[in-house]
């Protein structure tokens, strides 16, 4: 495992981001809080565009990219191949053992220690789903045989195991929580309208009221999505915010053109527009991470078991010879792939094992339909 050091993230115990790494050739790496690793039962993970044999997005790349949303100009083979792949490392099995997936959750899968992966149709709300048993048991009831999402909503929570929730991004903020107590996780997709209709304060409400769970069992991530560094918003967003949340002030910063030219000249770029039309102010930029840490906080999750993993999907990796290290709907103009976030109980093994004993995939156990 190699450890990446990131001076944005916070959370308990330095609990600095960790890049993880299964397979041959190009690698499936995946952004995961090394703090979290010390509860063996849970599984988690963020995905980069690193380890997929998806090459619509990055044309001229020796390597493809993780794409791993069904997206109009991908494959859908690639799509299925990259998400069959990223299973297999967020379970912990060697990619090239992991032969079947739950992308056809409605097939027997009984030879795969893959976990069922469960998604969404996310629409921007503040929707949320609990996954039960007897969902797992209708697989249909969640997703259609080639793998798609049936049901629609932003955030979904279950204590079933085996059962790992999805949730997909290409600048939006993903969160994932969990209650390590009673072991059950949820996992929230949370743009601006997610944030605004307050998707994780709300969601965490639900946890409480469907689990018991305590705030002081939560742990939360809020993932890798665009930062205050790159996410421009309009004025109304702001308004929006200002109507919602005492704090919103804190969430939005000023941020002016640099343009050396413009700096050096600046009598040539005042002349040129009538009044009220200028492009010379300010951009008003969002900070989602802040959003969430801050509903993550009002839920009651003490601050120091919040991990923000604080790499922005719009400018990290750009220029290093890695490159783009995330999807960007923003910085790629909407010509891009997605990225997941996932989480989930690990299968219960043959026999109940305390938490701290090193866990075994029990063959036949997590996608068999039980
Ligand atoms: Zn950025």
């Amino acid at each position: 495992m190699k450890r990446q050091k990131d001076a944005g993230a916070t959370g308990e115990g330095n609990d600095l981001p960790c890049s993880v790494g299964l397979g041959h050739g190009r690698r499936v790496d995946m952004v995961r809080a090394p703090g979290w690793l010390r509860y063996a039962w849970l599984r988690h993970g963020f995905s980069t565009r690193a380890g997929g044999v998806s090459t619509i997005y990055d044309s001229g790349a020796s390597v493809g990219s993780l794409n791993l949303g069904w997206t109009q100009q991908d494959d859908p083979a690639n799509v299925a191949e990259n998400r069959r792949r990223f299973m297999a490392a967020i379970a912990g099995v060697p990619t090239q053992t992991a032969t079947a997936s739950c992308s056809k959750p409605s097939a027997p899968c009984s030879l795969s220690p893959v976990p069922c992966l469960v998604t969404l149709r996310q629409f921007h709300s503040g929707t949320v789903h609990h996954v039960e048993a007897e969902d797992r048991a209708q697989p249909a009831r969640l997703q259609t045989a080639d793998g798609r999402a049936v049901l629609r909503g932003d955030g979904m929570m279950t204590g079933v195991p085996g059962v790992f929730l999805g949730i997909q991004t290409a600048d939006c903020v993903p969160v994932l929580v969990a209650d390590v107590r009673r072991r059950a996780v949820a996992a929230f997709h949370a743009g601006w309208r997610g944030t605004l209709a307050r998707i994780v304060e709300r969601g965490i409400g639900t946890m409480r009221l469907r689990y018991g769970s305590r705030p002081q069992d939560l742990v939360a991530i809020v993932g890798p999505s665009i930062g205050p560094c790159c996410y421009a918003v309009g004025e109304e967003v702001r308004h929006e915010f200002e109507s919602q949340f005492a704090y919103a002030r804190e969430l939005f910063s000023e941020v002016y053109d640099s343009d050396p030219v413009r700096e050096k000249y600046p009598l040539l770029f005042l002349t040129a527009r009538a009044p009220g039309h200028s492009n010379l102010g300010p951009q008003i930029h969002l900070n989602l991470w802040e959003a969430n840490r801050r509903q993550l906080l009002d839920a009651g999750i003490p601050a120091r078991r919040i991990t923000v993993i604080g790499e922005c999907a719009a400018c990290a990796g750009v220029g290093a010879a890695s490159g783009r290290k995330y999807f960007s709907h923003r910085a790629e103009s909407g010509f891009t792939g997605r990225m997941m976030a996932v989480i989930g109980v690990a299968a219960a093994p043959a026999k109940a094992v305390k938490p701290t004993t090193p866990e075994r995939w029990r063959l036949g156990g997590p996608c068999a339909v039980r």
